[in-house]
């Protein structure tokens, strides 16, 4: 590819209304043009990056024994209906009537339709285990389209399902697909952490997660894991052993229940300073509105609500923490001095966290305002759900070492689904002996234009892109350091067809710009290798220098071309 025929346009400036560096580096080397909130074209480049990394993952799942499928993308709501998500999707899944007046929607995701297409075709135990995928776009309405391909709207995903006559076939397919996705991640350069995680709108009990780890906001997910054994699990879903020896507020002299003045302390840290106490002592209350109901978290006042484990909890499509007023309308105080005591449990639900199990003699709202009660105990031992964040330092569900967290971008999940939708759906096989039998079912997703973001993430510096080579868009850039210079040219034109008929990817920076200018862009697109055609091609060399390193080498051209032979051929 000569470079003043390739459709691309470098920014001087990053967009201004990007966060990511990602975001920020694909718009600025010409990677993407956003059309609308969420909605981008992939350009030349970017097209090529998504090639490569769905050219990997083909490459891995046929290996893994899956076959490639295509199915559409616009959908009738007849099978969403069925499932019972036409419901519950809430406001991602896109919705529309066709001109007949049918509902329909756009696909955010696939179990529906890939049971509907099992179904039927495949109807004996003889023909199972299958596991069929498809590569394709997707459109979710997410509520914060941000960081460009990380989270957009419209984004391109691979997708397998598998079927299954049994737990134990259903478990093999799992572990085969985890070692499939660590093969691909491997090769794409990326490094993966595979973590527990919650099954969300999907469905079904077991799940794991492939985050790439980042240290930046924009991995969206928090990890927990063990330093000293395998456990890891995204925040949603991580559990850990809290110390309760030290939550007994008698230690404080608190050992009797007694009403106190509390004017204006509202916050849990005011309230652990106003009362010479340590926050782990204070039963903390926290209003939610979940699915238009009212319901009164209890939890240890050190600790934070993980609201995906609450909405686990209560079976619930929505929550958000509830306003002053409806404190008001539904406890009939003001937020502050809120607690379950005295509470109409028929009109509030009231959940207790784990982390007030075990809290003695703690400090607790009087549900009245400017007091607080102190030396409380529980009259019975309530029920304890697991509804709180973990926090690092806690200690490992598994061995007990303290937990560390770090950010993570998932780039992959796999789902054992079960009978999730083949239930529903009635989709169903017949067994060894004649009887039918829902299909067992599992469900494998890499983000393919998120993997690639993910991927600039973990590799950048301040001067553009370092794709791992595996992904690049093109291996070779070659800069002839003045256009004008007939000789330098004429090299760099050898070296180029020489590279192109041995099928190294290479670009011609044959541009009338400066040098400086094509150094820069070189650096910005991300190109692994550059060859710069200067003045030292008097003395017969070339310069070769690595993205990654900043490593430069002088060669001949003879020797540039087999260097890069050697590279990027195998
Ligand atoms: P997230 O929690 O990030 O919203 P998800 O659990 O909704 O992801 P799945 O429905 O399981 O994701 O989709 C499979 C994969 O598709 C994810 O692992 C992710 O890599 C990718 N993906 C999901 N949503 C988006 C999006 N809005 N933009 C780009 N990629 C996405
Ligand atoms: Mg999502």
């Amino acid at each position: 590819m000569k470079m003043s025929k390739l459709f691309v346009q470098t920014l001087r400036e990053f967009p201004n209304d990007a966060e990511a560096i990602s975001h920020k580096l694909l718009v600025r080397a010409g990677y993407i043009k956003k059309l609308t909130s969420g909605i981008y074209s992939y350009l030349p480049l970017m097209q090529r990056v998504i090639s490569k990394v769905s050219k990997i993952i083909r490459e891995e799942m046929n290996a893994a024994g899956a076959q490639e499928l295509l199915m559409p993308f616009v959908q009738p709501a007849e099978v969403w209906e069925k499932s019972g998500r036409w419901e519950v999707y809430g406001k991602e899944l896109a919705r529309f009537l066709d001109r007949h007046g049918n509902k329909m929607c756009l696909a955010p995701t696939h179990e529906e339709v890939i049971t509907s297409v099992v179904s039927g075709t495949f109807t004996s135990y003889k023909q199972l285990p299958i596991n069929l995928y498809q590569i394709q776009t997707k459109f979710r309405d997410e509520i914060r389209p941000r960081f460009g391909l990380l989270r957009g709207r419209e984004f391109i995903m691979k997708d397998a399902y598998s079927f299954h006559t049994s737990q134990e076939s259903l478990d093999e397919e799992y572990e085969n697909m985890a070692q499939a996705y660590k093969r691909i991640f491997e090769r794409c350069g990326l490094e993966t952490k595979m973590v527990q995680s919650d099954s969300g709108a999907i469905g079904g009990s077991v799940s794991h997660e492939f985050m790439v780890l980042t240290s930046t906001q924009t991995g969206e997910n928090d990890v927990f894991y063990c330093e000293n054994c395998d456990y890891s699990a995204n925040s949603n879903h991580a559990i850990s052993i809290l110390n309760i020896n030290e939550t007994d507020g008698a230690k404080y002299g608190y050992s009797e229940k007694k009403l106190v003045d509390t004017p204006n302390v509202k916050t849990i840290e005011d309230l652990a300073k106003f009362l010479k106490i340590d926050s782990n002592c204070i039963l903390k209350s926290v209003f939610y509105i979940a699915d238009s109901k009212p319901v009164l978290v209890m939890i240890r006042g050190d600790k934070d609500v993980e609201e995906t484990k609450l909405l686990n909890a209560l079976n619930a499509l929505e929550i958000r923490p509830a306003t002053n007023d409806e404190a008001l309308e539904y406890l009939g105080c003001e937020v502050g001095y809120l607690s379950y005591l005295n509470v109409d449990t028929n009109k509030v639900k009231v959940i207790f966290d784990k982390s007030a199990q075990g809290m003695k003699n703690f400090v607790i709202g009087a549900n009245e305002p400017h007091r607080h009660y102190v030396g409380c105990n529980f009259d019975k031992t309530p029920e304890f759900v697991d509804v709180s964040l973990v926090k690092e330092g806690e200690l490992c569900p598994i061995c007990k070492k303290p937990l560390r967290v770090t950010r993570g971008i998932e780039v992959g999940n796999i789902f054992q689904l079960g009978t999730k939708y083949s239930k529903p759906l009635g989709a169903t096989y017949t067994d060894e002996n004649g009887e039918e039998k829902p299909f067992i079912m599992g469900c494998y997703g890499i983000g393919v234009t998120r993997t690639a973001a993910a991927a600039i993430e973990r590799y950048h510096d301040e001067y553009g892109i370092v794709w791992p080579k595996e992904i690049a868009p093109y291996h070779v850039d070659i800069v002839p350091v003045n256009a004008d210079d007939s000789e330098q040219m004429e090299v760099a034109l050898k070296i180029y067809n020489e590279l192109l008929s041995v099928g190294v990817e290479v670009v011609l920076d044959d541009r009338a710009d400066r040098a400086g200018v094509k150094f820069k862009d070189s650096e910005l697109i991300g190109f692994p290798y550059r060859i710069t055609v200067g003045k030292t091609i008097k003395e017969g060399l070339v310069e070769f220098k690595e993205r990654k390193t900043g490593e430069v080498e002088k060669l001949t051209p003879v020797e540039v071309v087999e260097k890069c032979k050697k590279l990027l051929l195998n």
